[in-house]
């Protein structure tokens, strides 16, 4: 029991998040780096020979497949075990985003210098306060001309609604950039374009000493002065319990890209996150460390290798270790099972792995029996996880299929694709499944669908837009819904469940149908 608590309680397991060409990848490559992970930075994923359009689907696809053989990395540093979750960067995936950020601790969010929030960083970043985690606020691109950091801050704090606490303080920027001051150390982190390298020097200063602008000149000096006086009169105080309820964002001011100031903030962040925080289920909160195997589905992957045309199920482990071959029940399905083949995801290489800890990822071959928010424990235990609730779908499509021949491999493909949670299928009341409506959060997710039907299903399909944006519950079970009195551009469709819904043009229609029968119930979407 005693080599449970330590390996759970070394871990961290966090998300990394931000606008896209901010620098997540070169973060999260040098962070790689410190780990001895990977011997060579820039072999995280080739992403930069696929910069693309973002309506091309074979890019897409690209992206799709290199972004998943990196979607989990470990690595060990110092005596903690890492585990970094790697986001999508396009708007039309943040649904694929919140699920991966329901299995991470804490969330790190870079940003860059010279930009500062943007408009997928705002929508990131909303996706992060649903949960509370951490959340740590690294400010990239110095070597670069950036803004000011105190306009940096500001932006923060009103755009995102977070209180921030600068870790380290840049001394100018760009050509001028001349380092960083680290304020509880009250040390001055000279830069250097390290590029590859690790150590960083430090200097003790007292940044009163005039000494000092032998280091950084005497403008620097004087405005690091009067910055830090007020910082330390004006900001707030560091408040550990406020960072851990995701109020409070540490801040760190650095280069990926010269390996500038990723080490202190790898080394800070550590201290101030947490191992493996207990996980909500039916029956309370499953505590991280005991003996019992516990986890949760929140993400599945199909088609990862085209040549085995493989399904993975990711899990992220919740409570006690895994074993190889271990017995576990999948508490969906009511079913006892083996998780064969368990892989961890390193960089590039899939490994079989014997044994994993709460706090880790595993990725298992899912015969088609998973679905996102499902649990897996070890008998006798026997509890839900709180689900993964889903976004309401925003654009809606009808889908025909062209060939009615291939029927068969139409509704398989369909169907694991709603599965794996891209797309979510209704159909006409009482209707089958030879047409049906998709609904989608973001408009990408149609081309997807098109493209991997016809390349791992080999099905045609027609697609026509639909006028929909709104969809809600019908909750009065005894009700027909034929019998409602609904504008015109209302739809009555139902899941494959048999749950009653309806579709909305716009929201005077959603109005429209509350004032027109009262006895309705809608209720917002949502598992
Ligand atoms: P991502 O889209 O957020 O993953 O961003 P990347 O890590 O791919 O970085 C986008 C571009 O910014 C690349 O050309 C990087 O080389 C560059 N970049 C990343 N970090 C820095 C940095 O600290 N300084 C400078 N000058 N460029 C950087």
């Amino acid at each position: 029991m005693s080599s449970y608590v330590n390996e759970i309680k070394r871990r961290r397991t966090f998300a990394i998040i931000s606008h896209p060409d901010a620098g997540k990848t070169t973060l999260t490559e040098k962070l790689l780096l410190y780990g001895g992970a990977i011997t060579l930075a820039g072999s995280v994923k080739g992403k930069r020979t696929a910069k693309h359009a973002v309506s091309d689907w074979m890019e897409i696809e690209k992206q799709r497949g290199i972004s998943v053989t990196s979607s989990v990395m470990q690595f060990n540093y110092n005596d903690y075990c890492i585990n970094i979750l790697d986001t999508p960067g396009h708007e039309d995936f943040s649904e694929d985003t919140y699920r991966t950020l329901m299995a991470a601790d804490s969330a790190v969010m870079v940003i860059d210098a010279s930009k500062g929030v943007e408009k997928q960083t705002r929508k990131l970043f909303k996706v992060c306060t649903l949960r509370n985690i951490p959340i740590f606020t690294f400010i990239n691109k110095m070597d670069r001309e950036a803004r000011s950091p105190f306009d940096l801050l500001e932006e923060i704090e009103q755009e995102l609604g977070i209180r921030t606490f600068p870790m380290n303080w840049p001394i100018g920027s760009g050509k001028e950039f001349k380092g960083v001051y680290d304020r509880s150390k009250k040390e001055i982190i000279a830069f250097t374009a390290n590029n590859g390298q690790r150590e960083v020097e430090a200097t003790e200063v007292d940044i009163n000493d005039e000494k000092l602008e032998a280091l950084i000149g005497e403008d620097h000096r004087k405005i690091l002065v009067d910055d830090i006086e007020l910082l330390d009169g004006a900001g707030g105080e560091f408040d550990l319990e406020a960072v851990r309820t995701g109020r409070l964002s540490p801040v760190f001011f650095g280069s990926a890209l010269t390996n500038f100031g990723v080490e202190p903030f790898l080394e800070e962040f550590l201290n101030m996150t947490t191992s493996p925080l207990p996980r909500e289920a039916d029956t309370g909160l499953i505590d991280p460390v005991t003996n019992e195997f516990s986890a949760f589905v929140f993400k599945i992957q199909a088609n990862m290798n085209k040549a085995h045309r493989d399904r993975i199920a990711f899990m992220r482990i919740c409570s006690g270790r895994f074993e190889k071959g271990m017995e576990v029940m999948h508490m969906q399905g009511g079913k006892k099972m083996k998780l064969s083949q368990p892989q961890q995801l390193m960089a590039q290489d899939r490994e079989v792995i014997d044994e994993a800890y709460a706090g880790d990822i595993i990725g298992v071959f899912d015969p088609g029996i998973f679905s996102i928010g499902d649990t897996i424990c070890t008998p006798p235990q026997k509890f839900l996880f709180s689900g993964i609730p889903t976004f309401a779908p925003e654009h809606f499509n009808r889908v025909l299929q062209v060939d009615t021949m291939k029927r068969k491999q139409f509704v398989k493909g369909m169907s694991q694709i709603a599965q794996e949670g891209a797309i979510q299928i209704f159909q006409e009341l009482g209707g089958g499944m030879e047409e049906v409506i998709v609904g989608v959060v973001g408009t990408l997710q149609f081309d997807v669908l098109g493209y991997r039907l016809k390349n791992e299903y080999n099905v045609d399909i027609r697609m026509d837009g639909l006028p929909y944006q709104y969809i809600r519950w019908i909750e009065n079970e005894e009700l027909d819904p034929k019998t409602l009195n609904l504008t015109s551009d209302t739809k009555r469709i139902q899941d494959l469940k048999g749950n009653r819904l309806l579709v909305f043009a716009n929201e005077w229609s959603i109005r429209w149908a509350e004032e027109h029968n009262k006895e309705l119930k809608l209720a917002e979407f949502g598992r």
